[in-house]
């Protein structure tokens, strides 16, 4: 892979070019590479703007803080410009306030904004940009320091041409750096967003064993309660109603006491798998009647709370397919494989923006 120009965020093409990939681009799984919109602020519009004529183009952006094109195109023998309708653009090239264009693919915006949406639910930020304008500045900030400080040689920020971890190559763009070699290619171009019915998801929490003690298990504690442990009900309810379910979860496990006093019910997980806030990188779920699963538990599993408890602790950490050193993901979808890759992607710009 030796273009130039591709996506910051998962390293992908904008264009396939049979002979470099070796994999058909019209199959359905790779048109998402070809729904590219350009990224950036109205003041990087004005001043990248190369040739044609003098024209506004729409904002798809809600925030009017941060420009988001239409849904547009880019095909390989071009150079670096973009069009957008009949004006031609320089992307990824700072003006004189460091403002600038990036060209992404459409689902690698909603997969990013996802992630930041999900952070942000957990611990709210005191600002009020939008998940896209965040999405922008932290790029931004990401491209800056790397041009200026950090030796930025081509466009690839965030270090996609190297190992995740030592886990294999973090793009497609490291598949060729790093040697590697046969079909890599593919998983890193599947789409993200066609990761099936989901049935691959309920064979995870069939494979996985149950836990080892539940509240009933563990039993009464044998002490007296202290502290927060020390509260009404009622006064223990209304703070419980201000946190992030997964801190919820966090203060249930604090204690044998606490264990007892907010006792996490099928209600609390089918709600908060459903609405997005303990798995927000499978949103299939808000779709899925989660009681149609249930027969396909093992007979061990004691009930569907235990259940959609496995879930969120089989799928909370979204390094486990990137690993894939755990055999009960060895069926998930490639798509999904992408989809936590490039979650995780961001994830990272996160931290590295918050330490510049
Ligand atoms: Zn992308």
């Amino acid at each position: 892979m030796d273009s130039i120009m591709f996506c910051v965020l998962c390293g992908g093409p904008f264009d396939l070019e049979d002979h470099i990939y070796r994999i058909g681009p019209q199959n359905p799984a790779y048109q998402w590479l070809y729904d590219v919109r350009v990224l950036g602020t109205f003041s990087a519009l004005q001043s990248s703007r190369l040739a044609g004529v003098l024209e506004i183009p729409e904002n798809s952006s809600n925030d009017d803080k941060v420009f988001l094109s239409a849904v547009t195109s880019w095909t390989e023998p071009d150079t670096v410009p973009f069009y957008l309708g009949n004006t031609m653009y320089e992307v990824l090239t700072d003006d004189e306030d460091g403002h600038l264009l990036f060209p992404l693919h459409s689902a690698c915006i909603d997969i990013g904004c996802r992630m930041i949406k999900s952070k942000e639910d957990r611990r709210p930020l005191a600002n009020f940009s939008s998940p896209l304008a965040r999405l922008y500045h932290m790029l931004r900030l990401q491209f800056l320091h790397q041009k200026y400080f950090g030796g930025l040689i081509g466009n690839d920020l965030l270090g996609l041409q190297t190992d995740y971890a030592g886990y294999g190559p973090r793009s497609a763009l490291a598949v060729d750096v790093l040697g590697w070699w046969g079909n890599s290619h593919e998983k890193f171009l599947t789409d993200p967003f066609n990761v099936g019915t989901l049935q691959w998801v309920f064979n995870v929490v069939r494979d996985t064993p149950p836990p080892r003690g539940t509240p009933s298990s563990i039993g009464a504690p044998d002490r007296e309660p202290a502290a927060l442990e020390k509260l009404p009900p009622e006064l223990l309810d209304q703070i419980l109603g201000y946190l992030h379910p997964w801190s919820v979860i966090d203060l249930h496990y604090t204690s044998r006491m606490l264990l007892h006093r907010i006792p996490l019910d099928e209600s609390f997980w089918s709600t908060h798998l459903k609405d997005g806030t303990l798995l927000p990188h499978i949103w299939e779920l808000e779709d899925i009647d989660l009681k149609t699963y249930e027969r396909h538990r093992k007979k061990d599993h004691p009930t569907f709370r235990v259940q959609c408890e496995d879930l969120c602790k089989a799928f909370f950490n979204k390094d486990i397919p990137l690993c894939n050193r755990d055999h009960r993901f060895d069926e998930v979808p490639p798509g999904y494989w992408n989809r936590c890759r490039i979650w995780n992607i961001v994830q990272e710009l996160c931290i590295a923006s918050a330490e510049l």
